[in-house]
């Protein structure tokens, strides 16, 4: 039984690897943060096959400690503080856990796995965010990056690192520049899971508005669910590579807004949104859009949720679950 690694385990993306792999017959390790974290009882509730191994991505002998633990054929280095807007105010803490956490894991998979002939296989979770202030339309694998947020510069880092421990000491290490991906797990703080539950809550009469940043961002946006089958399957290539993961399409807030309303039976969402400047970023990304040529290509990787799919399926989970927290 193959036995996967994963930081991050309790975020969006931890939860859809953790399903993913344990479907895959896996057996699925999870490294917990803190020595209460808020999370870890309903993860277990949920996730009864993962797991869970105490570590921090600020602590390198924590890792080192999990990894020697665990001895396991894959690594997948997901944890970050992954808020932009966080990013702003917490960015030496950014750097430490988003940026240096990530030659920590490196140094625990080469300390581990050892010098010579490392069996195992490391994944980072890159971000379309390095593209930040984008070179050329669409992005892909050779285009520069210029960061427009200390989570951007934090993930160029881990970016280049991972290359650099590939390159210097033939390390299989695969840097996934993953475009936005949302889904009903997503963070209650991100725009498009922000923008969802709220719709759900003002149809419940829950809530009464929605208060917005900038909405004439463009974002490519695609399912969880879809992107971490694109994470394992660049881990059983023969080489280790880079790959961009995107749906090649754009789409604006203001899009989404008009989706999620309509989902939620509430019609114009001009009616209940109202733009506050303290939502807007210091330093804005405006058009992200990704080729995903390469991945689909190279490991036959498509995505199965489309943009109004992506939509609905998070307005129909949250006005369900409101509805039964409104109940209680
Ligand atoms: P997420 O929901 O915000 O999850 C982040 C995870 O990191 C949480 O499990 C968190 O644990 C953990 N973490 C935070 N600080 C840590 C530390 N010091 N040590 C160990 N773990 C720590 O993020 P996500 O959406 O699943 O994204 C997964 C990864 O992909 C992140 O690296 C993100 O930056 C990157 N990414 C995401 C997207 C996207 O659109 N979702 C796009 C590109 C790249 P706690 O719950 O204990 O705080």
């Amino acid at each position: 039984m193959p036995k996967a690694f994963i930081t991050g385990i309790t975020g969006q993306d931890g939860q859809h690897l953790a399903e993913f792999l344990h479907s895959k017959g896996y057996q699925v390790f999870g490294m917990l943060k803190g020595q209460n974290n808020p999370r870890a009882i309903q993860f277990r509730d949920e996730f009864p096959y993962v797991e869970l191994v105490p570590g921090d991505l600020a602590d390198l002998p924590s890792l080192v400690s999990a990894l020697d633990q665990v001895q396991p054929d894959e690594v997948y280095n997901l944890g970050a503080i992954s808020f932009v807007a966080i990013s702003f105010n917490q960015a030496e803490l950014t750097s430490n856990i988003t940026g240096l956490g990530v030659l920590r894991m490196l140094e625990a998979v080469r300390m581990v796995g050892g010098t010579q002939n490392n069996p195992i296989r490391f994944y980072q979770a890159s971000s379309s965010e390095m593209f930040g202030q984008v070179r050329e339309i669409p992005q892909n694998e050779l285009t520069p990056f210029h960061p427009r947020s200390p989570y951007g510069c934090a993930k160029v880092f881990g970016h280049n690192i991972t290359v650099n421990y590939r390159e210097s000491y033939g390390i299989y290490a695969c840097s996934g520049i993953l475009f936005n991906h949302e889904g009903p797990r997503r963070g209650l703080e991100f725009v498009t899971r922000k923008i969802t539950n709220t719709a759900a809550r003002i149809k419940l009469g829950i809530d009464k508005e929605l208060v917005m940043g900038n909405l004439d961002a463009k974002r490519d946006w695609g399912y969880a669910g879809d992107y971490v089958r694109a994470m394992w399957l660049m881990l059983q290539q023969d080489q280790p590579d880079d790959y961009v993961v995107a749906t090649g399409e754009t789409h604006s807030i203001e899009e989404f807004l008009t989706l999620a309303f309509e989902e939620a039976g509430l019609g114009d969402w001009r009616n209940f949104v109202r733009q506050d400047p303290k939502f807007f970023r210091p330093a804005e990304v405006d058009l992200l859009i990704g080729d995903p040529t390469k991945a689909q290509k190279k490991l036959g990787w498509t995505r199965e949720v489309d943009f109004a799919g992506l939509v609905k399926m998070m307005v129909r989970h949250d006005l369900e679950s409101e509805a039964s927290r409104a109940k209680r």
